[in-house]
């Protein structure tokens, strides 16, 4: 039997410090004893990054400077504002997108830049059961729902009948993949599936705005205010410029900094 499911977000990595080689890099500059009130490592990576460019650790190593800013938050704060959006290049957050529809990866693989993305191969993995989101316009109708239902439920017994009359259990490897991938054109592209994306910083927040907004397929809507969610729970300050607007039960990202 076919399943409703929801679209799941887990972050399962992100940049690390490594405080070793920082310690050894902060020697080499010769400011041995600079410190970082960072909550996280994403925060206090990119500010090295940051204050590597004009040296502004301390006033002592760029005659030019008169001040710098002490605190990781106006740093990083600042680096948002002015729009020094390749900075923020340099933290990547690995996600893993579970039960989303390929109506969902199809749209997310559009965004290339700064990505790094594994999906699940429906050319190795047989369809059995096939899994499905409603959007609200079907959950909202009763017969919709009905219809859907019992065309996912057909659509998943297709499968198991091609299967059935290939044999495919008994056939190598090679014959099951090239089955498998001549059954999966016989289903849906609301199926629910896997994908797993990692991204930096600055594509997070390109993604975010762009995929929130009302504009935007429900379904990457209803992902990335969840990538929205997680992001500002985790990294307050590089994420702190949002405001949110619900639109149809979806939170939508804004932020006046949209240049970034
Ligand atoms: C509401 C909505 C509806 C859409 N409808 C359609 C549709 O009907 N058909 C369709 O084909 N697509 C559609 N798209 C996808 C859209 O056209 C983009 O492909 C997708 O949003 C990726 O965004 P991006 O171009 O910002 O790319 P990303 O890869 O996210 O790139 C980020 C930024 O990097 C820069 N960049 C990226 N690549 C280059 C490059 N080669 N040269 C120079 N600068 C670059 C740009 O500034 C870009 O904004 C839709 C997207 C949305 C949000």
């Amino acid at each position: 039997m076919s399943q409703l499911i929801l679209p799941k977000v887990f972050i399962i990595g992100e940049s690390k410090i490594d405080s070793v080689g920082l310690q050894q890099l902060l020697n080499h500059l010769s400011v041995p004893a600079w410190k970082s009130d960072a909550d996280t490592d994403v925060e206090k990576l990119l500010e090295v990054y940051g204050r590597a460019c004009y040296k502004s650790f301390d006033v002592i190593l760029n005659p030019n400077l008169t001040r710098v800013r002490k605190h990781n938050d106006e740093y990083i704060k600042n680096i948002i504002e002015k729009g020094d959006g390749s900075v923020l290049e340099h933290g990547m957050i690995n996600f893993f997108f579970a039960d989303v529809s390929r109506v969902f990866t199809h749209e997310l693989v559009r965004h290339r830049v700064g990505t790094a993305i594994s999906q699940e191969s429906l050319r190795f993995v047989r369809l059995t059961d096939l899994n499905w989101y409603a959007p609200i316009c079907i959950q909202e109708d009763v017969q919709a729902m009905e219809i859907f239902s019992r065309t996912l439920n057909s659509l998943s017994q297709l499968q198991k009948d091609l299967a059935d009359l290939y044999n495919i259990d008994n056939m190598s490897f090679e014959k099951k993949k090239e089955l498998t991938s001549a059954f999966r054109r016989l289903a849906p592209d609301g199926l629910a599936t896997n994908i797993g994306w990692s991204a930096n910083i600055r594509t997070i927040r390109h993604v975010l705005e762009m995929r929130t907004n009302p504009s935007a397929e429900e379904e990457i809507r209803l992902v990335f205010s969840q990538v929205g969610k997680l992001m500002r729970e985790r990294y307050k300050t590089l994420f702190d410029d949002y405001e949110t607007e619900i639109v149809n039960g979806i939170d939508w990202y804004k932020t006046k900094h949209r240049k970034v």
